[in-house]
C-alpha cells in the first residue's frame, strides 16, 4: 500500500465514523443539528479524499461539478418550504439513485473499450447498481412529480397492471441473464436500462401522492443499496459504508412509517389507497350532516387560562397554516399563567417522519415538551384540556373501535381520553385517510373553525386577558 493509499483509506474511516456518529444523533431532536454537521464534514472530507484519488476522477471535473450542484442544493435546501419537503428529499434521493446508475453505465462501457473486466463478480454489481439505481431515480422524480401536483397525486391504475409490471420485471431478469452469459452489446445493456427506468415509473403511478414519504424512504433505500454496489464495483470503502447506512436506515424507516400507519409496505405499494373515495365503516363525510359542539375563541381561552394542564397534539393543518409560532406563543402565554403545557407527537402527524418534531422546533418550543405517542398517551386522562391543532386521522378513535375502518388498528393519541377536547379545523373535511372522526361528535369535544394560524393567534392573545 502506497501512503496515498493509507491516507486515503484513514480517510474514508474517519467518513465512515462521522457518518454514524452523525445517524446517531440525528435520534434526537437535541442533537439533530450536530448530527446534520458530522455528517456534512464527513460527506467533504470523503469528497476532498475522492479527489486525491486519481484512479476515480480529476480535479477539475468535481470542482465544476460542485460549482454547478452546490448552489442548486443551497438555494433550493433555503427556499423550500416545509410542506414541500418530501418532494426535495425525492429530488435528492433521485439525483443518488441516478448517479448511482451512472456510474455502473460508465463503468459497462470500460468492459466494451476493455479497461475492465468482465467477470461476474464485476458484472453483476455493475448490472444490479444500473436496475437499482434506474429504478429508483425514475420512481423518485414520479414521487416529485406527484407530490408537486405537476400530474395527479391519485394512484393511476389501469386492469393488467401488475401484469405488465411483472412482464417487464421478466424482461429485466432476461436481459441481466442475457449479459452475464456474454452478450455485451450496447442494445442489450441499452434495453435494461430502460425496462429498469420504466419500471421505476410504472410502479409509483398506482401509489397515492400522500403515500408518497413511505415510497419515498422505500425509494431511499433502494438508493443506498445501489450505491453500495457501486462501491463493490469501484471498490470504494466510503461508497460500500455510506450506501449500506442509507439503504439500513431507509428500510428501517419504511418499516416503522407503514407500522405507524398500521399498513403492509404491500398495500402501500399496491393498495391504491385514495385512488376512490372510501365506503362503509370508513365513510367518506364531506357534506355529511353531522352534530357537532363549536366553541368561540373567548371559550376556549377561558378553558385553557383556568386549566392545570393542557396537552397540544399537532397535525398536518398545522403545517398547512404554519401555524407552530403562533402555537409556541400559545404554549408561552398558557405556561405564564402557571398552566402545564405538553406536546403529543404522532409517528406519522403530517405528511413526512418528524414533520411535528421539525417545525416545533423551527418555532423554538423546548424538547422536553414534546412527547411521543406512547409516553404521553397515559397523561391524557390526567388532561384537563386537549387542543388538536390541524390533526385529524392520528386522533381518530375509530383506529380503536371500528373494525371496519380503513385504518383500524393504527395506534393514535388518545385525545378523547382528555376531560374537554377543543378540535382546531376549517372545515368538517376529512383529513388523509378521508374518513369520519368520531372525536368531532364526543360530547367532550367543541370545534373552533378556522385558519389554524388566525385562530391559534387570537387564542394566544385572548389568555392573556382572561
Ligand atoms: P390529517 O391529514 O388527518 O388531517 C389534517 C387536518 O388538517 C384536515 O382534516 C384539515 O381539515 C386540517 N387543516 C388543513 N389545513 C388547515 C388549516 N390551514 N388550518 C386548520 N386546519 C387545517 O393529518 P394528521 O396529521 O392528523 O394525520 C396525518 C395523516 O397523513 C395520517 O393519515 C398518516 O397516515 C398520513 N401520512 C403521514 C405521513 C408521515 O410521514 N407523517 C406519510 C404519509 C401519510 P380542514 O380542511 O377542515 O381544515
Amino acid at each position: 500500500m502506497t501512503l496515498t493509499e493509507t491516507l486515503l483509506a484513514f480517510a474514508y474511516l474517519i467518513t465512515g465514523v462521522l457518518f454514524i456518529i452523525g445517524l446517531k444523533f440525528l435520534s434526537s431532536p437535541a442533537h439533530a443539528r450536530t448530527g446534520n454537521t458530522l455528517a456534512a464534514v464527513g460527506m467533504l472530507i470523503g469528497v476532498v479524499a475522492t479527489g486525491f484519488d486519481t484512479h476515480i476522477i480529476t480535479w477539475p471535473l468535481i470542482v465544476i461539478g460542485a460549482v454547478i450542484g452546490a448552489p442548486i442544493g443551497y438555494f433550493g435546501a433555503m427556499r423550500v418550504k416545509m410542506t414541500a419537503m418530501p418532494q426535495m428529499v425525492a429530488l435528492f434521493n433521485g439525483a443518488g439513485g441516478g448517479a448511482a446508475a451512472l456510474v455502473s453505465c460508465g463503468e459497462f462501457l470500460r468492459i466494451l473499450s476493455g479497461d475492465q473486466s468482465s467477470d461476474a463478480s464485476t458484472l453483476v454489481p455493475i448490472i444490479l447498481s444500473t436496475i437499482i439505481g434506474s429504478i429508483s431515480f425514475a420512481g423518485s422524480l414520479v414521487a416529485f412529480a406527484k407530490l408537486q401536483e405537476l400530474m395527479t397525486g391519485r394512484p393511476i391504475t389501469y386492469a393488467g397492471q401488475q401484469i405488465v409490471n411483472g412482464l417487464i420485471a421478466l424482461t429485466i431478469v432476461g436481459l441481466s441473464v442475457a449479459l452475464v452469459l456474454g452478450y455485451l452489446t450496447p442494445p442489450v445493456f441499452g434495453g435494461l436500462v430502460a425496462a429498469a427506468l420504466i419500471l421505476g415509473v410504472l410502479a409509483v403511478l398506482p401509489i397515492g401522492g400522500a403515500d408518497m414519504p413511505v415510497v419515498i424512504s422505500l425509494l431511499n433505500s433502494f438508493t443506498g443499496v445501489a450505491v453500495a454496489i457501486t462501491g463493490f464495483v469501484l471498490n470504494n470503502t466510503v461508497l460500500i459504508i455510506s450506501g449500506t447506512l442509507v439503504g439500513a436506515s431507509g428500510t428501517l424507516l419504511t418499516m416503522l412509517m407503514a407500522k405507524a400507519m398500521n399498513r403492509s409496505i404491500g398495500n402501500v405499494l399496491f393498495g391504491a389507497f385514495g385512488a376512490a373515495p372510501a365506503s362503509a365503516g370508513g365513510a367518506a363525510s364531506a357534506g355529511k350532516q353531522t352534530s357537532v359542539r363549536t366553541a368561540s375563541i373567548e371559550d376556549v381561552a377561558t378553558m385553557c387560562a383556568y386549566a392545570r394542564s393542557v396537552v397540544i397534539a399537532p397535525g398536518y393543518g398545522m403545517a398547512v397554516a404554519q401555524a407552530q409560532h403562533a402555537v409556541r406563543e400559545l404554549s408561552a402565554n398558557l405556561e405564564k399563567r402557571g398552566v402545564d403545557v405538553q406536546f403529543a407527537i404522532h409517528p406519522v402527524a403530517g405528511r413526512m417522519p418528524g414533520h411535528m418534531n421539525v417545525l416545533l422546533a423551527e418555532a423554538n418550543v423546548p424538547y422536553s415538551q414534546l412527547h411521543e405517542m406512547d409516553e404521553i398517551n397515559p397523561q391524557f386522562e390526567h388532561c384537563d384540556v386537549a387542543l388538536v391543532i390541524g390533526a385529524n386521522d392520528v386522533t381518530n378513535p375509530a383506529a380503536r373501535n371500528v373494525p371496519s375502518s380503513p385504518i383500524y388498528g393504527m395506534p393514535i393519541l388518545d385525545v378523547d381520553k382528555a376531560k374537554a377536547v377543543i378540535v382546531f379545523k376549517r372545515s368538517m373535511a376529512t383529513g388523509f385517510a378521508g374518513i369520519d372522526n368520531p372525536l368531532f361528535e364526543n360530547p367532550k369535544t367543541s370545534m373552533l373553525f378556522g385558519d389554524a394560524k388566525d385562530t391559534v393567534t387570537k387564542l394566544a392573545q385572548a389568555v392573556n386577558t382572561v
